[in-house]
């Protein structure tokens, strides 16, 4: 597995600094700039722990990952905000869950949504 860039922060470091460099961590600030750069350095390259933060992100908002086929639907399809009862109103919904089927919501006024068969970011069936 040949990589050009290697993350300058181990994987293992990403993880424990989480709860103090993530957005939804109310200390945030409990981390130096530079080391927060490193942080969302790691993220943005490291597809592990990427789908690793979406999946404790889920968490974080009192919902459970597993309960959907990949973590990128858990991820971006939130069932509840406080801000906004409808989700069709939400602009954090990316992806809705209909029934058994998942759909991306149209934003016309209407309740209306494209089917989607695949995840959106990781292909995986729906
Ligand atoms: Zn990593
Ligand atoms: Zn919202
Ligand atoms: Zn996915």
């Amino acid at each position: 597995m040949a990589r050009n860039r290697k993350p300058r922060m181990s994987c293992t470091e990403f993880r424990e600094l989480y709860p103090v460099a993530s957005e939804l961590n109310p200390e945030k600030g409990a981390i130096d700039g530079p080391t927060q750069d490193m942080w969302f350095d790691h993220l943005n390259r490291c597809g592990d722990c990427s789908d690793w933060y979406m999946g404790e992100s889920v968490k974080v908002r009192g919902e459970d990952p597993t309960a959907h086929p990949c973590v990128h639907v858990a991820y971006y399809g939130p069932t509840h905000c406080d801000e906004h009862p409808n989700p069709f109103d939400c602009p954090d919904v990316v992806v809705m869950k209909f029934g058994d089927e998942y759909g991306l919501p149209v934003r016309d006024g209407g309740t209306s949504y494209i089917t989607i068969e695949n995840c959106p970011w990781c292909g995986k069936h729906l």
